[in-house]
């Protein structure tokens, strides 16, 4: 028996174990622990969820008032709040993160995105449209159906929270499918949706892996939206599949993120802002600051200090409150990681922190050296493709046009960062970088009331803020005759 039991499917309210009873094991990458047998969905799974969750749409949540669906919305958000300690220890578990980030910013956040978007619930109103005289035009903003919701497993909670509350807020109803490393949380999501009082089917459950319970959900002509967060490959993989039955689409992609610090930054906040760009979440972040531009003028002394800080940076166990590098969430994706380490020596790159796994003294656990190298050049492997791990790739820059134009020598367009002491730059800059999101000053700061998403091959859509709902929201044009 594992330490966490054995987890079933929630779908319909009811927990079940796989149609065909297969499982799929749940590992703590701190250890290398089986923790849980998850039920691993096929698409008979799928399709009894699709079942559910329009019978809920159609039932008991299509009917209920737009405000008592904000009013369970903030109850689960409270009951995320009782029940933080707990869930944190789960995210911390299976993905490997500091209990100080799943326990402090991860899923706070989580509760305050349900917040956000419980008070949207009954705000959603449509227009009265000035047409020509003898007639009454107004719209209807209206749910889509069926959205699945199919995330990562870099912030499992979060990630599946910015699709979940828009949704559920709008009135659709959620088949939610974690990452396959990562179903613990979503587990216990779907619990407390019960717990609060959500009638079956509205908040469906299935986890399973991708190729076969994510890519049911792709190709059920009974879910009408699907919303994504992942790789780019699976990105476009899932759009060419959703064309079949012309679902809605938005997804979230990968990044290769700039942070550009210009000679007239405050030097040291910009060091703090370069480490934590790129080894907050261990580099597991997809708008993490991966591509270092530095001012040529002030390279040497501000790299010396970005390897300096790295170094300091030591894995720890990550239930333990004092540590700030975890683990990097599989062993698989340590080997990724490693391999890409391997391929910026290769070619020419100079390795000036860190590079290799480490461990924490257990001789367990998918632990690795913050890592930084210098002398980087924009055609390197380790420039153009993300690594999503703690590798960071300095670039430099002579002037200001050549940092605009590096920055946007990517397919992607996640986010950037500016560190400048210059307005008039930093908003010239700002305007001109291809990116979702823009920090000036500071790195890797969210706030649910601020969109997300990307630019180029970064993906389309929005998730957070008010321009989140669109996404979850299609309008009705109702004609009256009033001759
Ligand atoms: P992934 O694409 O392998 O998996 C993401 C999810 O998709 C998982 O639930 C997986 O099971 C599912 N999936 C895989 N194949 C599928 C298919 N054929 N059909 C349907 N579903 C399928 O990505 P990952 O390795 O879990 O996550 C890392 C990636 O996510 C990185 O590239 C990162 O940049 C990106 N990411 C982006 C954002 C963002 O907001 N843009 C946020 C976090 C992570």
């Amino acid at each position: 028996m594992t330490q966490l039991g054995r987890k079933q499917l929630l779908i319909n309210g009811e927990w079940r174990d796989a149609a065909d009873g297969r499982t799929m094991p749940v590992i703590n990458p701190a250890t290398e622990e089986t923790i849980a047998e998850v039920a691993s969905a096929s698409a008979a799974d799928v399709d009894a969820a699709v079942v559910a969750a329009r019978a809920a749409f159609i039932g008991p949540w299509g009917q209920m008032p737009a405000r008592e669906r904000g009013r369970l919305l903030w109850k689960l958000a409270e009951r995320l709040t009782e029940r933080i300690d707990e869930v944190a220890r789960l995210e911390t578990l299976h993905n490997g993160k500091p209990i100080v980030e799943s326990r402090h910013i991860e899923i706070p956040m989580a509760a305050e995105v349900l917040q956000y978007y419980a008070g949207w619930a009954d705000k959603l109103h449509g227009d009265t449209v000035p047409v020509k005289a003898g007639s009454l035009v107004y719209t209807r903003r209206e749910p889509l159906g069926v959205v699945a919701a199919i995330v990562p497993w870099n912030f499992p909670l979060l990630l599946a929270m910015w699709k979940v509350a828009p949704a559920l807020a709008t009135g659709n109803t959620v088949i939610l499918k974690p990452a396959s490393q990562t179903p613990l949380t979503a587990l216990a999501l779907g619990e407390m949706a019960g717990e609060v009082g959500f009638p079956p089917g509205v908040l469906n459950v299935v986890t399973g892996r991708g190729g076969t319970a994510g890519q049911a959900l792709v190709e059920h002509p009974g879910v009408n939206k699907i919303a994504f967060t992942g790789d780019t490959a699976t990105g476009k993989g899932i759009m060419r599949s959703a064309a079949e039955t012309l679902k809605q689409v938005t997804l979230e992609l990968g990044g290769k993120s700039p942070n550009i610090v210009f000679a007239d930054a405050d030097l040291d906040a910009a060091v703090r802002g370069a480490t934590l760009g790129i080894f907050y979440g261990k580099g597991e972040v997809c708008a993490a600051g991966s591509r270092l531009l530095v001012d040529a003028a002030v390279k040497d002394e501000f790299l010396d200090k970005v390897a300096a800080r790295a170094k300091k940076m030591v894995a720890g166990d990550p239930l333990d409150p004092k540590t700030r590098l975890g683990a990097i969430s599989s062993k698989a994706q340590l080997e990724r990681v490693l391999g890409y380490v391997e391929t910026g020596k290769r070619e020419g790159a100079t390795l000036i922190a860190g590079g290799s796994r480490t461990d924490i003294g257990t001789g367990k656990g998918f632990f690795m050296q913050p890592t930084v190298f210098a002398g980087v050049t924009p055609d390197m492997t380790i420039a153009r493709e993300e690594i999503f791990g703690p590798v960071l790739a300095a670039i430099e820059f002579a002037d200001v046009e050549e940092a605009i134009a590096r920055a946007n020598d990517s397919m992607y367009g996640l986010a950037a960062g500016i560190w400048t002491r210059d307005v008039r730059k930093a908003h010239y800059v700002a305007a001109k970088l291809q990116a979702g999101t823009v920090w000036v000053n500071t790195y890797n700061v969210y706030d649910v009331a601020a969109s997300f998403g990307g630019y180029k091959q970064s993906g389309f859509g929005r998730e957070l803020g008010r321009h989140a709902l669109d996404y979850y929201t299609q309008v009705k044009t109702v004609w009256v005759d009033l001759g």
